[in-house]
Formats: C-alpha cells, structure tokens, sequence
C-alpha cells in the first residue's frame, strides 16, 4: 500500500503539486492521466522516489520513504520499484541481457545469477534470440520489452511507467498492453502509469485525472 500525503512541490516560482494526496492500493492498476504540464510525471517521480517533494509524506508499506536518506533511499527503490520510461533507456552500449541484468548486479546479485534471469526475462518476452544484441538493433517495440524485462528483474513490488507508448505504433502500442495485464494477472504488481493513451487508461482499475498541480477526479471515489 502507498500512501502519498499533501505533496507539495515546486520548481523555482512554479507550483507543480499543490497538496496532493492519495493512496494506492497493492495490486491496484492506475493511470494518471491530463494535460500537459499537470504535474504527471513529477507525481510519478516522488511516488517512485526519484524526486523529493518540498513537504509532504510518501508512506510505503508503513515506511516514509521521504524521509530516508540518499543512499538508502537508492537501495529501496533499486529493490521495491521497477521503471518503465517513454523512451526506453537502455544503455547503447552494453547488450540486452547486460540491460536488463543490470538493476540485479547494482543491488548486489552475483553476474552469473543476474545473467541468467535477464535471459529468462528475455525468453519470456519472445527477445530470447537478441539476448547479445546492442538496443540499436532492435525495433522500438523490441527496445520497450526490454525495457519492461529491466523494471521486473529485482521482482519489484510496484512498476512505475511514464507514457510507455507513447514512442510505439498501435501494433506495439497493443502488444505492451497485453504484457502489461498478463503481468498483472500473473504477478499481482501495483503498476502507476502516467498516459496520454485513453485506450490504456480506459482498461486501468482507477483514473487519476489531474490539471495545474491537483488531482481533479478520481474514478475510484
Ligand atoms: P507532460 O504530459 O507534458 O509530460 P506532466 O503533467 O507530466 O506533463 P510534469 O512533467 O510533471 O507535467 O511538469 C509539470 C511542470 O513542472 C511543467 O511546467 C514542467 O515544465 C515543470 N518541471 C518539471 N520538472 C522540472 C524541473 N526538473 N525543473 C524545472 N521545471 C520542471
């Protein structure tokens, strides 16, 4: 469970989150969706603890994250949260299994084991013949599944996505969705997803609507 408390944040004069608060429930699909500027993706990036909010609380399974220190703060969100980015942020130059193994070997799994589960990944993706491919020989479509593998190899509890498709066509559009609700069903993950894709959003659990820094709807209410 994520519990975001009165979330305040700004960027020199500019108010982004004006006391935002919401709770988030383990399992829960939800898309956060509006226009843009709204605030989105700064949201993701406190709840996914990649940013600090000015006040306001981030509690996670009972701990508030906001308040851990830096390098504690890498380890729990190396461990707990997986990121999926629009475009895919894989290194150019290590090869995929290198990509997706490596939030394992920074968290301190041993190569051989961390390896070994990105290849699994990979099989499991339909990627497991590019495993020592470079990410500029693979499609876009190809690059996002990775990118995925990369999110899921700590078995993080909660998987963070900002705009996930939006550098894909429908074909792959269609097929992120899929692994997105297959991996829901089959693991049971919290997944936070800021979209601009109504089609992703309509197929969520709950809408987040945001506009000028507040949350302006909330289908779960
Ligand atoms: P989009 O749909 O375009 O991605 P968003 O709703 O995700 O928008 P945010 O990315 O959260 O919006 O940005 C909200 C506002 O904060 C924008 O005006 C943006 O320019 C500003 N902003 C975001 N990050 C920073 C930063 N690191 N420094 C300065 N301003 C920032």
């Amino acid at each position: 469970m994520i519990q975001v408390n009165d979330i305040c944040k700004s960027f020199d004069k500019l108010q982004v989150l004006k006391s935002v608060s919401l709770s988030i429930a383990d399992g829960e699909m939800l898309t956060i969706v509006g226009p843009s500027g709204a605030g989105k993706t700064t949201l993701l990036q406190i709840i996914g603890s990649l940013e600090r909010p000015d006040s306001g609380s981030v509690i996670f399974d009972g701990e508030d994250i906001t308040r851990l220190k830096d390098s504690r703060l890498a380890a729990f969100r190396n461990r707990n949260m997986g990121f999926v980015f629009q475009f895919h942020q894989l290194l150019p130059e290590f090869t995929l299994e290198e990509n997706v193994a490596l939030p394992a070997l920074i968290g301190g799994t041993a190569r051989g084991e961390a390896i070994a589960h990105a290849r699994k990944l990979l099989n499991d993706f339909g990627l497991g013949s590019r495993l020592d491919h470079r990410p500029a020989q693979l499609s876009g479509g190809e690059r996002q599944r990775a990118a995925v593998a990369r999110a899921l190899i700590n078995d993080p509890k909660v998987i963070l996505a900002d705009e996930p498709t939006g550098s894909l066509d429908s074909h792959n559009r269609a097929e992120l969705y899929r692994l997105f609700f297959d991996l829901r069903q089959a693991t049971g993950k919290t997944f936070i997803i800021v979209t601009h894709d109504d089609t992703l959003a309509l197929s969520s659990d709950r809408v987040i609507r945001m506009n000028d820094g507040n949350i302006i709807e909330d289908s779960a209410r």
